[in-house]
């Protein structure tokens, strides 16, 4: 029943009519969750191939009193469409950027690069680039040690905008990645324009790289073209050691994955990059 759009919501079918209520509760629900303190980050490692550690994506997950943890998928589509994501969005940096103070003070996470996930509604407000700013400021950081995460799909309409405003961030000293590399439509015309630091090669592409070879072909096409653009480039949604071996044969020397590590609580995921506990 989730399937159908807005436009097509029909009250006489009770199915559907479940469906509205459900949804309706959920936003009452979403709308105190951070004033009731309900949102966690979860974090997940990122390595080189040589095994070290070099960053983390941060990843909310909604830990519910009586429904427990739900995840992103689950409320985030929902909270851009009402605009909770703006608030929601907000506390993500915030969060972040404490964590990475944190890391900062300490000689084993110094390095430690934190990816934040950016919607595209929080990233085309008007004062987008002084809200980071001023999460920058407030907790000190060294800017490049916060990675804005956007997506192809989310400059479809506005180019042009997206490029200025990607500059004038880029200005503060934060670095930026491109999401789900490969799932949207981002002409290479445009690639080249936008000040990027990493792709990320959507996991689609890694999931069956082991028995697709036009998967594999893509993966070292998207790994050469983003060397050749300067840019570093991550798979994601690695899984098994097989494919972290045809991804060194692709070429690419970042991952993320189960294999290194699913996304954990502060506390588990600092427990997981203890020297020795390292696989
Ligand atoms: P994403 O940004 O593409 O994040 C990667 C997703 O892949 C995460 O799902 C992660 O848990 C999952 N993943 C990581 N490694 C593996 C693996 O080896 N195998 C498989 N099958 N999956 C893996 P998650 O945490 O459920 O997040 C889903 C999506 O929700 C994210 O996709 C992102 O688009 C969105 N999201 C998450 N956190 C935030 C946030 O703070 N703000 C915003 N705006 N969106 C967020
Ligand atoms: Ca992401
Ligand atoms: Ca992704
Ligand atoms: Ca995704």
């Amino acid at each position: 029943a989730k399937k159908a759009g807005r436009n097509t919501l029909r009250f006489f079918d009770p199915q559907m009519q479940e469906t509205v209520i459900a949804r309706a509760l959920l936003e009452r629900e979403l709308s105190k969750a951070l004033e009731n303190d309900q949102f966690q980050l979860y974090y997940q490692i990122q390595m080189t191939d040589l095994n070290e550690p070099f960053g983390a994506e941060a990843l909310i997950r909604w830990i519910h009193p009586e429904r427990g943890l739900i995840p992103p998928n689950h409320f985030i589509p929902l909270a851009e469409e009402v605009g909770l994501i703006l608030p929601i969005g907000l506390w993500v940096l915030d969060t972040a950027c404490n964590q990475i103070k944190i890391w900062e003070k300490n000689a084993s996470t110094r390095e430690l690069v934190l990816a934040v996930n950016v919607s595209a509604r929080s990233f085309f407000q008007d004062d987008f680039v002084t809200q980071i700013q001023t999460v920058l400021q407030r907790h000190a950081i060294n800017p490049k040690r916060l990675k804005l995460e956007i997506t192809e799909s989310m400059m479809l309409n506005s180019i042009e905008q997206t490029i200025e405003k990607m500059n004038a961030l880029k200005k503060l000293g934060v670095q930026f990645a491109m999401d789900d590399f490969g799932t949207g439509y981002s002409s290479l015309q445009y690639l080249k324009r936008l000040p990027l630091d990493q792709l990320k090669i959507d996991q689609s592409f890694v999931r069956d790289i082991a028995t697709d070879s036009s998967d594999k072909a893509i993966v070292t096409t998207i790994v050469a073209m983003a060397h050749s653009l300067n840019l570093d480039v991550i798979a994601e949604g690695v899984e098994t050691e097989q494919q972290r071996q045809l991804l060194i044969e692709s070429g690419c020397s970042q991952y993320q994955g189960y294999l290194f590590g699913k996304p954990a609580p502060i506390r588990q995921f600092e427990e997981s990059l203890k020297p020795g506990l390292r696989q």
